[in-house]
């Protein structure tokens, strides 16, 4: 078995869980679902980064510790994961004794190659991202990150030499073209290491709420050095490296030239792909915590359901490119491809089936679309593997249009009353095409697509027959089974 290992970032829970992040983890859903179907040894990793000092400042506010603050945030992050249906192997928290435990023994491990020394830090600090920012990286002498006015700080810190690393970088880009992503991201990184990288401070002097650097008290590791060391965490050496990290792209450089440094550093196998992939605004406007436009999407799940909002999603907008959220282009969108196009295919040929045939078919199909999926599903795959998820259902909306366009052609319910054979054939043929479309939708809309399995009348788990049924279509049609005709698929919504 093929093994994959996959990532999510760890998210930040001094942020309430948005679209951003459902964004990524759906993704990464997919992709798992995906592997899995095709027989892959799939670990998919997502979790929570719980330390710096926002948080600290956030429970002193509230008058909770902060690991009372830091569970409840938490566990916000896992319920929405349990409501979008989020197949994730691990859920890895920072504050746990098996992360402390891993980030304590890399910085020994740093420390006595010397890769890690101890030195005195001075820059522009800004406290709001704990961040340091060289003077010309400040925009308009505020923090180019959040505009927030930064101070000069100077303290005694450890320092990782990542400009060692930069020859080594350099020469890891150019012999592997694929691993960072999208391209146009890439030369980007390979631009900034190339215009020379400096050592960077791990430790902080006065944070409390970090893991304590072993045998010298009073500093903490620095929370993006804590946060990255959690795929290390959470992995088992056999599965070591991931095969993609995704994220969005405000985090792209720590993993493409910080983490591979470390990596490096630390004589470990480097990760095959990182993948960075585009922003959300919402209603046109970029969201953030001043404007409180963060879109839930916990909020959007009674009227879209959980599938109709990961469809949406990944439809939308090609991984990697930005875009934008609103509520009527999510209805358009809902209407358009699922409501009108694959919800109608299922509603009609059942409907059809049941009214004519007693809800069952003694025909095979002929095959007018079905001896073509197979050429499809090597789209499909093709797709997959470039992580061009808006492509994969492209793919299919067009074997559902072309469905829906062949009932059209051959009007089953006029051919019933002349040539009952051949409208037969006809159902027979749609039959096949929704057994089949049921499992190509699998790994994007899990739970509609086990609906689907069972109304086009089968009674075995999807998702060990899906990878059979995508292979050869007619793998398991049985003539004669009953069709269930059950809820509708997906209601058509009036308004936004
Ligand atoms: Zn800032």
């Amino acid at each position: 078995m093929k093994k994959f290992f996959i990532t999510t970032p760890i998210y930040y829970v001094n942020d309430k869980p948005h679209i951003g992040h459902a964004y990524t983890t759906v993704a990464a859903d997919v992709l798992a679902r995906w592997r899995r179907l095709e027989g892959g040894e799939v670990f998919f990793l997502t979790g929570t980064d719980e330390h710096g000092s926002k948080i600290a400042q956030a429970a002193q506010s509230q008058g909770v510790t902060p690991q009372e603050l830091v569970d409840r945030e938490s566990q916000k992050f896992r319920d929405l994961w349990k409501d979008l249906n989020i197949s994730n192997d691990d859920f890895i928290r920072t504050t746990e004794a098996r992360h402390r435990e891993t980030v304590g023994k890399v910085f020994e491990r740093l420390l006595k190659k010397g890769d890690v020394y101890k030195g005195h830090y001075e820059d522009w600090y800004c406290v709001s991202c704990e961040s340091f920012w060289l003077e010309s990286e400040l925009t308009e002498g505020n923090c180019p990150d959040c505009g927030r006015k930064v101070e000069k700080l100077k303290e005694e810190s450890y320092f990782f030499r990542q400009s060692a690393y930069e020859k080594k970088l350099l020469e890891f880009y150019d012999k592997n073209p694929e691993f960072l992503s999208p391209k146009k991201r890439a030369q980007e990184m390979v631009n900034f290491v190339k215009s020379g990288l400096r050592d960077v401070s791990v430790s902080r002097l006065k944070e409390k709420w970090g893991i304590a650097i072993p045998g010298d008290a009073g500093h903490t590791v620095y929370v993006w050095f804590d946060a990255l060391l959690n795929y290390l965490t959470a992995s088992d050496p056999k599965i070591w490296p991931p095969d993609i990290h995704l994220m969005g792209k405000e985090i792209f450089r720590f993993h493409a030239v910080l983490w591979p440094a470390l990596l490096l550093a630390l004589d470990l196998p480097l990760p095959k792909k990182v993948f960075a992939h585009g922003w959300w605004t919402a209603e046109g406007e970029k969201m953030s915590k001043s404007k409180g436009n963060f879109v839930d999407p916990r909020a959007l799940i009674p009227d879209y359901g959980v599938d109709g909002i990961r469809y949406f999603l990944l439809r939308e907008v090609p991984f990697g490119a930005d875009g934008d959220f609103s509520m009527a282009g999510l209805t358009a969108r809902y209407n358009s491809d699922l409501a009108n196009n694959l919800g109608n295919l299922f509603s009609r040929t059942l409907t059809l089936i049941e009214k004519n045939f007693g809800g069952a078919l003694a025909a095979a199909p002929p095959g007018d679309i079905v001896q073509g999926l197979a050429g499809k599903l090597k789209l499909v795959r093709d797709a997959y593997d470039r992580l061009a998820f808006s492509e994969v259902l492209e793919i299919l909306g067009a074997v559902v249009t072309e469905a829906n366009r062949y009932i059209d052609e051959k009007a089953p319910w006029n051919l019933v009353k002349t040539d009952k054979a051949a409208a037969e054939k006809t159902l027979a043929e749609c039959l096949a095409v929704l057994r089949w479309l049921a499992c190509a939708f699998y790994p994007v809309m899990p739970a509609s697509a086990a609906l689907m399995w069972g109304q086009a009348g089968e009674d075995s788990d999807l998702s060990q027959e899906a990878l059979k049924v995508l292979e050869d279509p007619m793998h398991g049609w049985t003539p004669g089974r009953k069709v269930q005709k059950g809820q509708i698929l997906f209601q058509r919504k009036n308004k936004p």
